[in-house]
């Protein structure tokens, strides 16, 4: 496990400063958008299995009120403190920045241990935690929006919405309060495993740039890429298939409890498949076992993806990592000295301010769906699938020739909810990642993460001036 969570704000507020280095904005200004508005920090009891109480800790922070509502997820974890929460929070904001999600950042986490609490308490630390928010007023729609991180997944996200909606009965959109909630109760098609697949979209569109890969000794694209991860959760577990679907071979994964290897390339569905039945990765058909997840990143590979914790590479490992590329799909994977020697060392980091805004992406569209109350397809698919068939007639008449039945209908076909969403993804991602590239080329900065908290201190400081706090 990696530092304490306090040295996780030095180390966002030290990339910060690093950017703001290469600004002109005056201090006062750099300084509002830094800090950490508001923290809440709560102790509630829980009824536990056996009947008995336990009081547990709990946090939410409000990292920035330049956009509302808020928005970050909720994470459970035994290591969840006030520093690590408003770390958290800083980063979405700046990532909410950087993919243009109107949202200012925040974070929040319960502190419990989701690998050994129950069902029965996760629900009642959950339901009790929004009530805690919503007497204070710091959850709902136009407010604070959570979404799942670390820990937490759809499950408690329906517990979320649901009792926000049984508190609040006379709102209008009630569900609009979190996002990543299960399809069935006004969740999105696409949000399980959009961090994930922005994650690989970012990665593909980092190694689509021949003369950045020459640099670094590697030939462009995904196509045959040794990749390694850590963490096999929502977030690794969909970045690894996507990686695997793209063409590159994960020749390892590293969990809590250890790492599998395979030269050939690991199939990531099936070492989920043999997680489920076993409870591990490890011992999976035809793989070889490596002892700790630590080893496991030290291995040789072109990329490697931390998808688990903060602060799991630092001074100690940086200089044994062999990948060219870390392609930070976890918050804060690398710490401030980890990050130092990986830039002397030339290695190209894809950092998580760009990388794995993906999630809050599509919790926007998520967001928008809840308030309008319709789905995005449901007013365009019949009207272009009609549209595109006129098309397709009027060039079937001009030309003479003739499309076959099945490829007639893949053509004209109207789009369903998932295919808007991966295609807004997508190209979220791309035009972030080009934005972010083009800072860092054309001001000459010395990596792609200070370019990315350029952009994100850029357009938080134009706001912060168009509202007039700084006139
Ligand atoms: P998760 O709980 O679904 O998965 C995390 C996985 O990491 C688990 O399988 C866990 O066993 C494993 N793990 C924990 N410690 C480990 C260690 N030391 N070595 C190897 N594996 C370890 O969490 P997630 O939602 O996938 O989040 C992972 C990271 O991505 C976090 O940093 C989170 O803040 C970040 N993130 C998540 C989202 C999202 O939408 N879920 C969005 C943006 C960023």
């Amino acid at each position: 496990m990696g530092r304490a969570a306090a040295d996780m704000l030095a180390d966002v507020d030290a990339q910060f400063e690093r950017a703001a280095a290469f600004s002109d904005y005056p201090r006062g200004l750099l300084d509002q958008i830094k800090a950490c508005s508001a923290v809440y920090r709560i102790r509630f009891p829980v009824r536990e299995d056996d009947g008995g109480l336990r009081v547990i800790e709990a946090f939410r922070a409000e990292h920035s009120f330049h956009r509302s509502p808020t928005k970050g997820g909720i994470r459970f974890s035994p290591e969840v403190s006030e520093n690590e929460v408003a770390a958290l929070a800083a980063l979405m904001t700046y990532k909410c920045a950087i993919v243009e999600a109107p949202f200012g950042g925040a974070k929040g986490g319960i502190r419990l241990d989701p690998r050994t609490a129950s069902e029965g308490f996760r629900e009642r630390a959950t339901r009790r935690y929004v009530v805690e928010l919503n007497r204070k007023n710091l959850i709902g729609p136009a407010v604070d929006v959570p979404a799942p991180d670390y820990g937490t997944g759809e499950r408690e996200m329906a517990w979320i919405a649901g009792t926000y909606a049984e508190l609040n009965p006379s709102q209008l959109s009630p569900y609009a309060c979190v996002t990543g909630k299960p399809i069935a109760l006004h969740g999105i098609s696409g949000r399980t495993e959009a961090t994930g697949r922005g994650v690989a979209t970012g990665i593909a569109e980092a190694l689509d740039s021949a003369a950045d890969m020459a640099a670094i000794g590697l030939t462009r694209g995904v196509e045959g890429k040794r990749v390694i991860v850590q963490g096999l959760g929502k977030v690794g577990f969909h970045a690894a298939r996507l990686l695997e679907r793209e063409g590159a071979r994960i020749v390892a994964v590293a969990e809590i409890d250890g790492g599998v290897a395979s030269a050939g390339g690991l199939d990531v569905d099936a070492l989920q498949r043999h997680r489920a039945e076993t409870g591990s990765i490890l011992g999976a058909p035809g793989t070889e076992t490596i002892a700790t997840a630590a080893e496991t990143l030290e291995r040789d590979c072109d990329i490697l993806v931390p998808a688990a914790l903060e602060h799991q590479i630092t001074a100690e490992n940086a200089p044994r990592i062999k990948a060219r590329i870390v392609a930070e799909a976890a918050n804060g994977p690398v710490d401030s000295e980890g990050d130092a020697i990986l830039r002397e060392r030339g290695v190209f980091v894809i950092p998580d301010l760009f990388l794995n805004a993906g999630g809050v992406t599509v919790s926007y569209f998520e967001w928008l769906k809840n308030l309008q109350h319709v789905s995005p397809e449901r007013l365009v698919s019949r009207y272009q699938e009609t549209a595109t068939a006129r098309v397709v007639d009027a060039l079937e008449r001009v030309t003479g020739a003739r499309l076959g039945e099945d490829e007639r209908q893949r053509t004209v076909r109207g789009p369903e909810e998932i295919d808007l969403v991966e295609a807004a993804l997508a190209d979220t991602i791309i035009q972030s990642y080009r934005a972010v590239h083009e800072i860092w080329k054309s001001r000459a900065m010395p990596d792609l993460r200070v370019a990315a908290y350029s952009l994100a201190i850029d357009r938080v400081a134009r706001s912060h001036l168009s509202l007039g706090i700084f006139p």
